[in-house]
């Protein structure tokens, strides 16, 4: 999409910062800005207009900042947010983890006074929200149209690329599970697995994800590519006695060795048979699956865990990683995992690398693996290899890459 036909909103109470912005925007080729000096005014902005992006400030009389993004969240707005301020980092950051927990797709932060490149560099993150979205929330599938979507086969699983961080070589690829919906297009995961979870029906879904990955990752094992696949588990699978071993079954009949897939699980309060569940998880390793500790340093991914499981990999949270090059508390969290990480021999992979900042930061760390946005997106498997002979120079990460 053109900057020029995103639409853009900026609030600031001071004229003279707004009016920077708004003159920096139109120097990057941006032509349609909206203007508000508080949030009540910006609220009544997008009331009338739609709007895609929208510059925030925080610190406004009347309605500040907190307030409006708040509105904009429980409105359903559906807008882009980059706030800008030059309060303290670690409480920018902090109401950036509120804009997300609103709902709101945040693209970052800036200090003021702001520079084009930073502007740009955010801007370049904005994509137009998914039909998924803006039309049909998660709630409006009913169990019985999703288990019918199954039956039909129109589950299929995305792949996102992992690299290793000092060489840029593809390791392996996170199976992500997208329904082909016949009238709505591509849906993600948010619109059917909290409901086949909550219904007991999504050891189906598992079934079929890890058979089509096994299928993909001999097929690119074959061509030549030396990587794994990564599958997402629910924890409330692991309550049943036989799971271990039907994996192991499916995986087998693909002909691929168990030692390249890796497991993916995050611990929920789903874990109610603790005994049942590290029975399934040891029998995984037994048979020679990895397992990777998923989103951890959120609640539920916590280092219990490790001393429980028999964990081969540690997946850092994307919002550590996301927050990390702009917010020293979580580049301390970020640092000592991977450092807890490195002692304990786990491979470590960071989530959500979005920017070359992102990037530039965790090679400076001991990071293993990275994944997110910047490297790829989740594509289709048949899209993989060409993903491959395209992926470094089209970044222009070959200078950070030393290539
Ligand atoms: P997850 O396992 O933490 O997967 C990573 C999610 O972050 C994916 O969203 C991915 O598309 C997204 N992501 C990757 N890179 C970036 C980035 O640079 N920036 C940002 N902002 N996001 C990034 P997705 O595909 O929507 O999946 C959401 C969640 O759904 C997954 O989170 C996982 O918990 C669950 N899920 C996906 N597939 C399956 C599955 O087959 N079975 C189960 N049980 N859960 C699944
Ligand atoms: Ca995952
Ligand atoms: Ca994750």
């Amino acid at each position: 999409m053109q900057l020029s036909e995103i639409r853009f909103l900026v609030v600031d109470d001071h004229d003279f910062q707004r009016s920077m912005l708004v003159r920096m925007l139109k120097r990057l080729g941006v032509v349609q800005i909206a203007e508000a000096a508080d949030g009540a005014a910006a609220l009544k902005v997008c009331d009338s207009t739609p709007i895609d992006i929208i510059i925030c400030d925080l610190d406004m009389p009347g309605m500040d900042g907190m307030a409006f993004i708040r509105h904009v969240g429980e409105s359903g707005i559906n807008a882009s947010m980059i706030l800008s301020s030059a309060l303290d980092r670690s409480l920018v950051a902090s109401v950036g983890t509120m804009t997300r927990a609103y709902g709101i797709h945040l693209l970052g932060t800036i200090e003021k006074p702001t520079t084009p490149e930073r502007l740009q560099e955010l801007l370049g993150l904005y994509r137009v929200p998914t039909a998924h979205k803006v039309g049909v929330a998660a709630s409006t599938f009913p169990l019985d149209e999703i288990c019918a979507g199954l039956a039909a086969g129109q589950f299929e699983p995305f792949f996102q690329p992992k690299v290793d961080i000092a060489s840029g070589q593809l390791k392996g690829v996170e199976a992500l599970a997208r329904w082909r919906h016949p009238g709505h297009g591509i849906i993600a995961p948010q619109s059917f697995i909290e409901t086949l979870e909550g219904s007991g029906l999504i050891d189906e879904l598992s079934w079929q994800m890890i058979e089509q990955s096994a299928r993909w990752c001999r097929e690119w094992r074959g061509a030549g590519l030396d990587i794994s696949v990564s599958v997402n588990i629910s924890l409330s699978s692991l309550n049943k006695a036989s799971f271990a071993d039907h994996i192991a079954g499916l995986v087998e009949r693909q002909k691929l060795d168990p030692h390249h897939m890796i497991l993916e699980v995050t611990e929920s309060t789903a874990m109610t048979n603790v005994g049942q569940a590290l029975e399934n998880l040891a029998r995984l390793r037994i048979k020679g699956f990895g397992l990777s500790i998923d989103d951890y340093g959120t609640g539920y991914s916590s280092m219990q865990q490790l001393t429980r499981v028999s964990f081969t990999e540690l997946k850092i949270d994307q919002s550590f990683v996301t927050d990390a090059a702009a917010n020293e508390t979580c580049r301390v969290v970020l640092e000592t995992s991977l450092d807890m990480a490195k002692k304990l021999r786990l491979c470590s992979v960071a989530e959500g690398v979005e920017t070359e900042a992102d990037w530039a930061m965790l090679q400076a760390s001991s990071c293993n693996l990275a994944q997110g946005y910047l490297i790829g997106r989740p594509m289709e498997g048949k899209d993989l290899l060409g993903w491959v002979s395209s992926w470094k120079p089209s970044l222009g990460l070959t200078q950070a890459l030393g290539q």
